[in-house]
This record gives structure tokens, C-alpha cells and sequence, in this order.
């Protein structure tokens, strides 16, 4: 688990906001970009980031790898 991290492929993120409340230590947020999908997107602090996995366990649009 050592060093791992979530990438999110914000092409998918529809900005349900779930992963905002999963994440332990604050990590994601939501933001006021669009994608072309038109959804406002979340975006991934990787310094906070502890690569729990919760984000990707959570995400119903499989916007997230942790690696
Ligand atoms: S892997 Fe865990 S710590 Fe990292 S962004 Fe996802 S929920 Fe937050
Ligand atoms: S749970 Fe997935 S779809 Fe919902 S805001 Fe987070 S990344 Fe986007």
C-alpha cells in the first residue's frame, strides 16, 4: 500500500459528490469545472492523498484507480 494513490479520470465523473464524503482525510474535492459531459468535476489533492482505496470502492462510475 505504501505510496499508492487515486487518479481520477474526470471524463467520467458525473459530480455526484460521493467520493467527497468518503475520502478520511479530505483528499477530493468538488469544483466548479465542467467536464464534456457537463458535470462539475472533483479533483484529487495527491499530497492528502493516503491511498485508503475508498474513493475507488465508492465512485459508481469507476472514475478512480489507485495505484
Ligand atoms: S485513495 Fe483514499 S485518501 Fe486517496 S483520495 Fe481516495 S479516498 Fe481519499
Ligand atoms: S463518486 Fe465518482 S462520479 Fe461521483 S463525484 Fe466522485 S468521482 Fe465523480
Amino acid at each position: 500500500m505504501a505510496g499508492r494513490k487515486a487518479y481520477a479520470d474526470v471524463s467520467l465523473c458525473k459530480g455526484c459528490g460521493l467520493c467527497v464524503e468518503a475520502c478520511p482525510v479530505q483528499a477530493i474535492v468538488q469544483t466548479t469545472q465542467l467536464n464534456e459531459k457537463g458535470y462539475e468535476v472533483i479533483q484529487v489533492d495527491a499530497d492528502k492523498c493516503i491511498g485508503c482505496g475508498s474513493c475507488y470502492t465508492t465512485c459508481p462510475d469507476y472514475v478512480y484507480e489507485v495505484r
